[in-house]
């Protein structure tokens, strides 16, 4: 056995800001590292702030200063060029080099490599020059981004032997866990707000997860699980996992790039919860650039997108801040209602540094982007994506987008997720018997 020292509460997906430790020192099983020269091993870990370093472990928060730990990559690592990387299997794996393991993964090797459609009716509509949809609604295996952070998540549970996934979640994450632990043949737990739209619930009970309802919203969720994050010996994707979680999400910024012919967009629309996702794809473009594989060109600027109903880091970016005011949600873009982000203001810098700008839009609005994009591309996306075309329509009416822009929407999950969002403002639909002369009378109608 191991005794781990005690330190502060790791932060989660989203909302987990360090808390004070509730509970002693505890033991947690020796993590039974892999070996063998091909075996998946984690990397080590260093403080984002102070530069303290770490042994690679189920570590999401520095213990000296209360920052978030980050992967460390040996910078004289070998790096394939872009022709290698696109010989490889079309997956997020094929970008290893510059995700947290050293050895070959052995779960979720599906996952990422989601379409970049081109879509021009919708750039008409925004008023730019082109425009694409990074389309993860369609992502592998759960039909959301979320699937990018899990395929990492659930490679480091099992580098350390850690034997059970668990997760805090607004609905999308649940869906993941639940999915990859299946597919793994590993427990899942999922705790969720008590109220979340019936097809995340069913969408993550299906796969045999255990899934407990809290009362209170996600924040709350949040804080319960990093409280109990080395409790039981869990790996909890968005706790104690978070530092190797999060680099997955850099592969957005990887495929978009090389499915742009190895260059840069001029803008990139995404949606923000924790905040994690658009400091991620910062970091991705960052590091392609310097690794040679992007043409040149400024790295993109970065437009956040979240609901009125909960926007603290579009908040903070429009108000030029530096300190969050957390919100208690109330919109029906669920996936994004975090009131208390924990890499908001880390967020709001970023979109900041890169020149960019954020929008908070109503809920009709959002349901409107919804409609806007099945329409003008046949892609049918949940609340957070109704929230980013909603948000890129705002930005290029204010004139933050520009006639000569060529812009990425990050659409990063399903609508069928949450079909009570736009239902309400669908027009009902006529019944007829199955005679010709109904078909004529409607035809003519129209
Ligand atoms: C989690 C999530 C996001 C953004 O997540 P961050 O916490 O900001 O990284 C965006 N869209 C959907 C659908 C999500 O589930
Ligand atoms: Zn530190």
């Amino acid at each position: 056995m191991t005794t781990i020292a005690p330190r502060p509460a790791a932060a989660a997906e989203s909302g987990g800001h360090p808390a004070p430790p509730l509970d002693p020192p505890r033991t947690l099983s020796t993590p039974r590292l892999a070996s063998g020269a091909g075996a998946l091993r984690a990397l080590a870990l260093a403080c984002r702030e102070c530069d303290a370093a770490f042994e690679a472990g189920p570590i999401a928060i520095c213990e000296n200063c209360l920052a978030p730990v980050e992967p460390v990559y040996d910078p004289d690592r070998s790096l394939p060029d872009r022709d290698a990387i696109a010989s490889r299997p079309t997956s997020l794996w094929r970008y290893r080099e510059w995700l947290p393991f050293t050895g070959t993964p052995t779960l979720s090797l599906d996952s990422g490599w989601t379409p970049l459609v081109e879509a021009p009716a919708l750039a008409r509509a925004l008023g730019v020059e082109r425009a694409w949809v990074k389309n993860d609604s369609v992502s592998h295996p759960s039909l959301s981004f979320k699937d990018r952070v899990v395929a990492m998540a659930i490679n480091a549970a099992r580098a350390f032997g850690l034997d059970t996934l668990a997760c805090a979640s607004t609905g999308n994450l649940a869906n993941a866990v639940a999915a990859h632990a299946a597919r793994a043949g590993v427990p899942a737990w999922i705790f969720i707000p008590h109220d979340l739209e019936l097809g995340k619930v069913i969408g993550t009970l299906v796969f045999g997860a255990r899934v407990v309802r809290v009362r209170g919203t996600y924040d709350d969720v949040n804080r319960l699980c990093a409280q109990i994050a080395d409790r039981f010996g869990w790996g909890i994707a968005n706790v104690n996992l978070r530092s190797y979680y999060g680099e997955g999400s850099k592969t957005v910024a990887f495929e978009i790039v090389e499915q742009l012919g190895w260059r840069f967009p001029t803008a990139v629309v995404a949606p923000m919860a924790g905040g994690s996702l658009v400091t991620k794809l910062r970091k991705g473009f960052a590091e392609f650039r310097g690794a040679g594989l992007a043409a040149g060109g400024p790295l993109p600027r970065l437009y956040g997108a979240q609901a009125a109903g909960c926007g603290p880091i579009a908040r903070l970016v429009q108000s030029r801040g530096d300190r969050l005011v957390p919100e208690v949600p109330n919109t029906i873009a669920r996936s994004l209602a975090i009131g208390n982000p924990a890499d908001g203001s880390l967020a709001a810098r970023t979109i900041h540094e890169t020149g960019g700008w954020a929008a908070a839009v109503s809920d009709e609005a959002i349901v409107r982007g919804i409609r806007v994009l099945a329409e003008t591309t046949g892609i049918f996306t949940e609340t957070a994506g109704g929230t980013t075309v909603a948000a890129a329509l705002e930005l290029a009416r204010s004139g933050r987008l520009a006639p000569s822009d060529e812009v990425v929407l990050c659409i990063t999950g399903h609508g069928l997720k949450t079909v009570e969002a736009v239902a309400p403002t669908l027009t009902d639909t006529p019944t007829i018997g199955p005679r010709v002369r109904e078909v004529e009378a409607l035809v003519r109608e129209i």
